[in-house]
């Protein structure tokens, strides 16, 4: 048993870079879709995609979401900014991971309006990013925090200072997967997600990819990135433990042959919840914007009905927090509050 298990996670701890291009140890011919499918995906119609057409979405947005942060103080406290962005606030040091305040581009704009006044943020210690592609490095936020926060210190992948403006980048450090740095009673580490990276013709995979364990003195915040389905997530449970809460990814799933590798469907995000025994789940990647086939909210949705079917997860069904666009909760013995 313990081989086993020594075999099955020391293949996540391996080597990840080949000269200046890093790719995945446990699944090396995972790549990004071809041209030509993309090509065939966006001619054709699926299901989904025709649904999406048919249905109206209606997001949840939190009212004076930033007056109901300020006033509420636990252990750990989640608000999620929409789509993967997050800001938490974790034995009083304020992070956000992966803030995205505008749009995308010009094509991929906002669904939800930003639900607060981005000038009326709290101060923030540190800003995490998980990868670089366009949903999740936004160059013109990361110029506007770190502006408006001087003393902020950034947190990236391997490879992803290049991306940073001049003024940025003395900011920031960079880390591989499993590497780690401690801010106060704060470990915050790196860890591998299945994915992938490029933003520009001739970079792929030339910066890292991952998600973020924030482990404060109590409570514990673990982000995972993007990521298709993979056994790193039994792996993290081994090396990391049980976090408080967990990002859910559940958007940008469908088509499926094309997304597989690199989204999980919300079967899959649950069945990773459940390998890394996370006590509560928090859907993300989804409802902000529209990138692929599915409904903007259909992977929470399936998501409930999944977990519904199932009496033996009947936990999970509490445990399950959706939180609006700037909707927040906080964390005190592991047990939620308002
Ligand atoms: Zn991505
Ligand atoms: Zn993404």
């Amino acid at each position: 048993m313990i081989m086993q298990q020594t075999k099955s996670t020391s293949v996540y701890k391996s080597p990840n870079q080949r000269g200046d291009q890093f790719f995945l140890p446990w699944a090396p011919k995972v790549t990004r879709e071809k041209f030509s499918e993309v090509v065939t995906w966006k001619l054709s119609q699926s299901r989904l995609a025709k649904k999406k057409m048919l249905e109206s979405y209606e997001p949840q947005i939190q009212e004076k979401a930033l007056d109901l942060w300020k006033s509420h103080v636990a252990a750990l406290r989640v608000m999620w900014l929409g789509h993967a962005s997050f800001m938490i606030q974790l034995d009083g040091r304020t992070f956000v991971i992966d803030p995205v305040l505008g749009d995308i581009n010009f094509f991929t704009k906002r669904a939800v309006p930003l639900p607060f006044d981005p000038g009326n943020l709290p101060s923030i210690d540190v800003i995490v990013l998980t990868h670089g592609h366009f949903d999740h490095l936004d160059t013109k936020t990361l110029d506007y925090l770190g502006k408006q926060n001087p003393q902020a210190q950034f947190y990236l992948p391997l490879g992803m200072r290049k991306y940073l403006s001049k003024g940025l980048q003395e900011r920031a450090t960079e880390f591989n997967w499993w590497d780690d740095i401690q801010l106060d009673s704060i470990t915050c580490t790196f860890l591998p997600s299945q994915h992938w990276h490029q933003r520009g013709p001739f970079d792929y995979n030339k910066a890292l990819w991952g998600g973020w364990w924030f482990q404060g003195e109590r409570e514990s915040f673990y982000h995972t990135g993007d990521s298709g389905y993979f056994g790193g997530f039994k792996a993290i449970h081994d090396h990391m433990g049980r976090p408080t809460a967990m990002t859910l990814p559940m958007g940008a799933y469908a088509p499926r042959w094309l997304m597989k590798a690199q989204h999980m469907n919300p079967e899959e995000a649950i069945r990773a919840w459940t390998d890394v025994e996370a006590t509560y789940g928090i859907p993300m990647h989804y409802g902000t914007f529209d990138l692929s086939d599915e409904p903007l909210d259909y992977g929470v949705r399936e998501a409930r009905d999944l977990i519904s079917k199932h009496p033996e997860r009947h936990t999970l069904t509490t445990n399950f927090i959706k939180l609006g666009h700037g909707g927040s909760a906080g964390f005190e013995d592991c047990i939620r509050q308002k």
